[in-house]
């Protein structure tokens, strides 16, 4: 009974865990990575495990960084059925040829700048067809109702709270005659968060694996006034200064929580007039998947969909789908923009940022967390200048931020989930949040709780019954359907046998992840030159410092 991390540790995208237990092995969950180009590049990494031999998936939620990696599973052999709620499914379905889309469209543009330079260009990930076949797999379950997807598994998936159909994951495995269970906590939500049911509980388990994407931060001001408010001082700020208000946003639930809130503050009167645009085709698509299960929205929602037979219906919403639509507002003012991706590093948005950073009328409203290394975060923090699609945008607008939309509890929501608990027999694996932030959430859960914890590191694996860290067999190359039991790294091969030998882990066993790569520094420092050049007029001391710049690099071939 073994459990292995492959996404998600020391970093927050990448979600990917593989649990082998007797002759069945699964994942929960099989995301994306997201963030510097350090961390994008392990999507383009083998496996360290054999998609072939996986059984089943289990998902958490639709969201890229839990789900986007299912259709390269497929492509890579995997036929097993992947298990998820009923919204989960519909998002999935929506969300899968989107990325394949996004991958594609972005690997074109990189490829042809790739040619001109001379260097090796690259494919997608996966292609729609892989997203299809991934598709096809998904299966809908219900919340609450155990089931036993294999002999010796059974799983029941209750509300998480953070987006529509978002789950957590009970599982009890069976194996030897010996029971535990495991609960993996997915992503947790806020209590009170619009549309969305807060949170369910668990009472015990032998082992937890919880996210700490806000382990170390405690969010003040979070009420759903507080929210309200500080969305209609952005909006109206914006409008006083006649630019546009672009709202970088998921295109799942996030951009719902703002047409909700937008819908409230347009019938209050509370903001200006002015029209709002959701620039999403995905979003648009995935706003009737709310209407579809009804049972899953909260009593506000529900009140909203009673009093106006629609949700997110409203006069001022204009929906924009088509390519030539979204270049259209490149040349629009005083408009209120919704597009994605949530954290600026694809899609959509990144033309909305060319077109309107350098504009000292316009404001960006973020919403959302944004991870180390993404546009979204640079700008955050206070970024002058940035890199988009290869050209120098120097940043003007009004860059604001509202925490109270996160769909992640914080450090007091994640303690107010664990409060029910009354056990936890063996230990809980902090995974799904930056290194500074879970190692804090690691220490309180000792400190305040008493529990046993670890911070497992890339590809490392755990034996949940020899209750000790492990080479997962799972990382040995060409394993057929079944694991064996972990290959002791000393024993002595019989004569003429090649022992199997564990490929290395894609990263150290316990990294730092990158925060800012290689990638980030090079932009920094062309982006810095740029500026040197410009404001430096004087011949002599322009080139007395790039001659000493130069001599720091080795010479070109
Ligand atoms: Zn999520
Ligand atoms: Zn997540």
């Amino acid at each position: 009974m073994i459990i292995s991390f492959h996404g998600a540790v020391g970093c927050v995208t990448g979600s990917c865990y593989l649990v082998t237990c007797g002759k069945s092995r699964f994942l929960v969950d099989c995301g994306m990575f997201q963030g510097n180009k350090v961390l994008k590049q392990l999507n383009y990494r083998e496996f360290p495990f054999d998609p072939a031999s996986i059984n089943f998936v289990l998902l958490t939620h639709a969201h890229i960084d839990h789900v986007g990696l299912l259709p390269k599973l497929v492509k890579k052999g995997f036929k097993g059925p992947i298990y998820a709620t009923t919204p989960t499914v519909d998002f999935v379905k929506l969300l899968l040829p989107d990325s394949a889309r996004i991958q594609q469209s972005e690997v074109e543009l990189k490829n042809r700048r790739s040619e001109r330079k001379g260097v090796d260009v690259v494919t997608p990930i996966y292609d729609e067809a892989d997203a299809d076949a991934a598709c096809k797999l998904l299966k809908g379950v219900s919340l609450d109702k155990e089931s036993r997807p294999t002999t010796g598994v059974s799983v029941v998936f209750r509300n998480a709270g953070h987006i529509f159909g978002s789950s957590f994951i009970e599982i009890t495995l069976q194996e030897d005659g010996k029971s535990k269970k495991i609960v993996f906590s997915g992503d947790i939500g806020c209590v009170g968060h619009p549309i969305v049911k807060d949170p369910e509980f668990f009472s015990d388990a032998d082992y937890l694996l919880i996210e700490s994407t806000y382990g170390n931060r405690i969010r003040e001001n979070d009420s759903n006034e507080d929210r309200l408010k500080m969305l209609a001082d952005a909006v109206n700020g914006a409008v006083t200064k006649k630019g546009n208000l672009i709202i970088p946003s998921f295109a799942l639930e996030r951009t719902q929580d703002l047409m909700h809130d937008l819908t409230i503050l347009i019938d209050r009167g509370s903001i200006a007039e002015t029209e709002v645009v959701i620039d999403s085709p995905l979003a648009i698509d995935a706003t009737k998947v709310y209407a579809k299960f009804p049972e899953f929205l909260d009593e506000e929602a529900t009140t909203l969909l009673k009093k106006q037979g629609k949700l997110f219906d409203n006069g001022r919403f204009r929906f924009s789908k088509s390519s030539d639509e979204s270049k259209q507002l490149n040349n629009e003012s005083g408009k209120i923009i919704l597009s994605a991706s949530g954290m600026c590093d694809a899609g959509r948005i990144k033309h909305h940022l060319k077109h309107n950073l350098w504009r000292r009328d316009s404001t960006v409203l973020f919403v959302g967390f944004q991870a180390e290394g993404t546009l979204g975060r640079m700008l955050l923090e206070g970024a002058k200048s940035v890199r988009i699609h290869g050209e120098e945008i120097k940043v003007e607008a009004k860059i604001v931020q509202i925490m109270g939309y996160s769909g992640h509890a914080d450090q007091n929501g994640l303690f107010d989930w664990l409060k029910p608990v009354t056990a936890i027999r063996d230990r809980i694996f902090v995974v799904h949040g930056e290194d500074d932030s879970r190692t804090e959430f690691a220490r309180l859960l000792e400190e305040r709780r008493g529990f046993k914890v670890e911070t497992p590191g890339l590809d490392s694996g755990f034996d949940l019954l020899a209750v000790k860290e492990c080479i997962p067999a799972t990382l040995i190359a060409g394993l057929g359907k079944v694991a064996p039991a972990i290959v002791p790294a000393a024993k002595p091969a019989p004569t003429g046998v090649t022992p199997p030998v564990a490929p290395p882990r894609r990263v150290p066993i316990q990294p730092q992840m990158p925060k800012r790569d290689s990638y980030n520094l090079y932009a920094d420092l062309s982006l810095r030159l740029a500026d040197f050049m410009r404001r430096t007029t004087d011949e002599e001391s322009r080139r007395k410092a790039l001659e000493t710049l130069l001599a720091g690099l080795p010479r070109g071939s």
